[in-house]
Order: structure tokens, then C-alpha cells, then sequence
């Protein structure tokens, strides 16, 4: 086929990618997007004083697809300390480290958090999991998280104080149900790499996916609303007809006939605060554990990269997984509990922006690290990408765009 029209539905990750790999293959592809700018779920807003992201997320540097795409010198990224701040309820502490060195911490600060035993797992569950390819992870049983732990030996103490905090912000959900694949996965990557933001913020991210595109355009606030087969159907009432469809958000949304067949979503509340200056003074993480307060974890963005700030105030991230509050009660009850463990007055935090992110992660029962190219079609013409395929990260669906672009390949060039 001669000069095939290709179609991308979504410039978040998964279309990007999809784009850079159909390019290095010959092709032009255009991309259609309902917004207004790139990056999807990966975005960050800059004012005069700020960057912030669009919700609390990080690269994690051992991720394997993520290198493919992303130079991460030129990304400029600014690594967090391994650990945690934990603020609990009489005290806050400091655990340096307890995936990657859990028998380097001192026992009487590790004792805060675990019992010695705690400890000896902990170095053991990372020992395995580096030795254990990602495929493997992946085909192992799935397990609810929270199960997978208690099963493993932790005790209750390490599993209420660290685990559920920590793997909470990451899950982006209360109980720990997440699949123990997924758990296993992000303990590996975290225990043979680094949490990182860009010093420019996650937006750098697509970006800098763009920056590899030079055949591709790009349509922004162009909503579809329908694909039928090739027929791209616009809300404005357009129609493109394709010779193939790369659907790179959630198919129900454009295929009818689809709805109820994909996972739920994990939603988050993600606001800022400023301050006159952190409280923590380290590029960690800071976790609130136990039941009955609003605020899961709390960063402040310049500790990690003095770039999130461009005055001079400094910019606290904080997450709230779950609330059914007005803006303005919510703001006073999170101030309230900054004040708590901060002991600085909460009207101190001023607000500056509060995120709701309806559809964060993809909630999924089977979470995959890939599928085969013939899954990526769904029906003749169109193909899918996008994290809800395999597992959300910033990793799957990089992945997914690459594979769902390698099938339209495949069926464009049968020797490729
Ligand atoms: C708060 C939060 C925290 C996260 N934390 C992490 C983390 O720490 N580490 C990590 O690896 N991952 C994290 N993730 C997950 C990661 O951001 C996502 O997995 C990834 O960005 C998904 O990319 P995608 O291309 O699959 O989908 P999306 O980013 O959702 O892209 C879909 C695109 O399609 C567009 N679109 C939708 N409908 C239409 C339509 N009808 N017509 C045209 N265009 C349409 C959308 O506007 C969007 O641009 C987090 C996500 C969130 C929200």
C-alpha cells in the first residue's frame, strides 16, 4: 500500500511512541487529540512562580522501555533519596534507604518501622527479585499486594508503617489489592534504580517524545468521538477515513460496543502548597501511615529540583487518595493535618492548585508487562495502545505504543 494513512487516537505516551516507531518505519502518521497539548496524563502547568505537575509522579530510572525512548542526561533528571520521612504519630523519622541497603540501616532506627526480621526479608525479597527477569514477575501468580506481604513473613508493623504508605502513593489505592506482579515489579525497580523527576517537570517527558517526531502531525483539540472500522468519526462532525487506527486511550470511550470491557480507574487528588521553605530539606518522600486522615504523601518539589520553584517559595506536593470534600474544606482539613505533622501553622500552606484526576491508573486484575503483537488489533484496521493493555506506568505504555505500532507495521509491510 502506497503512503497508508495512519491514525493516532491520543498524544499522551502510548501515541508518541506509537508515532516515533511508525516514522523510524517509513511512515507519516497523524495524531488526533481531544486536548490541547501533548503528554496526556504527563503534564506539567508553569507559572511565575511554579511548576507543577499534573499529580505526583515520578520516572523510575530502572524502568527497561523507558531508556529506548528517553535520554535521560538530557532530561537533566534529579533523583530523590532512596527512603522515606515517616511522620508518625508521636515522632517523625527518617528510613534511609530500606529496599536497596535494608541491613546498612542502623537496627535502631530500622526498629521504628520493623522487627530485625523485617530487615533480613527485606534484603532477601530484593536479592530474588534482581535475579528475577521482568517476564518472570510477570507470569508469576497474582496475589493481592496486601496478601503477598503478610504471606512473605512481614510483619504487621513494617506492612501498616511503610509498605502501605509507600505502595499506596504508587497504587494509588487504599487496601493494597494491586496485583502482586505489580508489586514485585516496582520493588525491583526501585531496588536496582532511582525515583526521578526531570528538573523541568514530568511534562519534559512527552516532550521530549515529540522532539524525536518529524513526519508526524499533530491535531490538537480534535475530540473523535466514533471509530467504526477505518471511519474516524470527529465530534464536529468530520469523518477521516484510515487505512489503520491506532486507538492510544481507552477504547470504550470511542468504541461503544466496548463499554464495560476495560479496567476502572484509580482516582487522585494531588494539591500544592507553598511555603517560605520545606520543612523537610531532602529530595525524599514523605508518608503519613495508619487510618483516618486524608494525606497519603508529601514532597516538596524543590528539595528534588530547585527548578519546580522560579520565586522564592517552595512548592509541596501533596496526595489525597480519597475524599468526598468541597475544594475549600478539603484545602482546610489538609492544612490541618500539615500542621500536624509539620507543627508550622497550617495557614502557613498557602494553596496554589489543586488537581482532580478522575482516571489516574488503569485499576486492573491481570497486570501484564506485554502482550503479543496480534492482540494489539481489536478489529480490522484499528489497534490499541495505552496502559490500560498491560500495567499503568510510564513504562507500559511506552511499551503498549510500541507494540500497537510494530502490528500496524507488520500488516503494512508483511516482511517486517
Ligand atoms: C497522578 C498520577 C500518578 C502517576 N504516577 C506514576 C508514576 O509515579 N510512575 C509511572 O510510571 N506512572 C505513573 N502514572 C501513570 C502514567 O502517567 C500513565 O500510565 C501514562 O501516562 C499513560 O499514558 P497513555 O498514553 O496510556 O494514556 P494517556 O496519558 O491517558 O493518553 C491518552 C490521550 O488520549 C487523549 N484522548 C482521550 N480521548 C480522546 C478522544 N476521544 N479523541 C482524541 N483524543 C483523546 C487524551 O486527551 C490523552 O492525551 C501516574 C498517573 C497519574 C495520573
Amino acid at each position: 500500500m502506497e503512503d497508508p494513512k495512519i491514525y493516532i487516537i491520543g498524544a499522551g505516551l502510548s501515541g508518541l511512541v506509537a508515532a516515533i516507531e511508525l516514522e523510524k518505519a517509513g511512515f507519516s502518521p497523524v495524531i488526533l487529540e481531544a486536548g490541547s497539548d501533548i503528554g496526556g496524563r504527563v503534564k506539567t502547568d508553569v507559572s511565575n512562580e511554579f511548576r507543577m505537575d499534573h499529580g505526583f509522579q515520578v520516572l523510575l530510572t530502572a524502568y527497561p522501555e523507558t531508556k529506548h525512548y528517553l535520554d535521560y542526561n538530557a532530561l537533566d533528571l534529579k533523583m530523590f533519596s532512596p527512603g522515606a520521612v515517616i511522620f508518625g504519630e508521636q515522632e517523625s523519622y527518617i528510613i534511609d534507604d530500606p529496599i536497596r541497603n535494608p541491613l546498612k540501616i542502623v537496627s535502631m532506627a530500622f526498629s521504628k518501622v520493623g522487627s530485625f526480621l523485617d530487615k533480613v526479608k527485606m534484603f532477601s525479597l530484593t536479592q530474588e527479585l534482581k535475579k528475577k527477569s521482568d517476564e518472570d514477575i510477570f507470569n508469576a501468580p497474582s496475589i493481592p499486594t496486601a496478601q503477598y506481604l503478610r504471606d512473605y513473613g512481614f510483619s504487621d508493623q513494617i506492612i501498616s508503617n511503610f509498605f502501605v504508605p509507600f505502595f499506596r502513593g504508587i497504587f494509588l489505592e487504599p487496601n493494597l489489592n494491586t496485583s502482586s506482579r505489580m508489586f514485585e515489579f516496582v520493588f525491583k525497580m526501585f531496588s536496582i534504580g532511582n525515583a526521578a523527576v526531570p528538573a523541568k517537570g514530568m511534562g519534559e517527558i512527552p516532550k521530549m517524545l515529540r522532539k524525536q517526531l518529524s513526519n508526524t502531525k499533530i491535531f490538537f483539540n480534535s475530540p473523535v468521538k466514533e471509530v467504526q472500522g477505518g471511519a474516524i468519526h470527529m465530534q464536529n462532525g468530520e469523518t477521516y477515513l484510515a487505512d489503520r487506527v491506532i486507538i492510544a486511550t481507552q477504547p470504550d470511550k470511542v468504541m461503544p460496543q466496548l463499554q464495560g470491557q476495560f479496567a476502572p480507574a484509580q482516582r487522585v487528588t494531588n494539591l500544592y502548597f507553598s511555603t517560605q521553605k520545606s520543612f523537610m530539606a531532602r529530595p525524599m518522600i514523605g508518608l503519613i501511615p495508619g487510618e483516618g486522615h486524608l494525606v497519603n504523601n508529601i514532597v516538596f518539589m524543590d528539595d528534588v529540583s530547585p527548578e519546580y520553584c522560579l520565586g522564592d517559595r517552595s512548592l509541596l506536593s501533596v496526595t489525597v487518595l480519597k475524599h468526598d470534600l468541597s475544594e475549600k474544606d478539603l484545602i482546610k482539613a489538609v492544612q490541618q493535618e500539615l500542621e500536624r505533622v509539620s507543627r508550622i501553622k497550617g495557614e502557613y500552606f498557602r494553596h496554589e492548585k489543586t488537581y482532580e484526576i478522575e482516571y489516574a491508573l488503569p485499576a486492573l486484575d491481570d497486570v501484564k508487562y506485554s502482550i503479543p503483537r496480534t492482540e494489539a488489533k481489536i478489529v480490522d484496521h484499528v489497534y490499541l495502545a495505552g496502559d490500560y493493555l498491560l500495567n499503568g506506568s510510564i513504562n507500559a505504555s511506552m511499551t503498549s505504543g510500541r507494540i500497537a505500532a510494530e502490528a500496524v507495521i507488520g500488516s503494512l509491510m508483511p516482511t517486517h
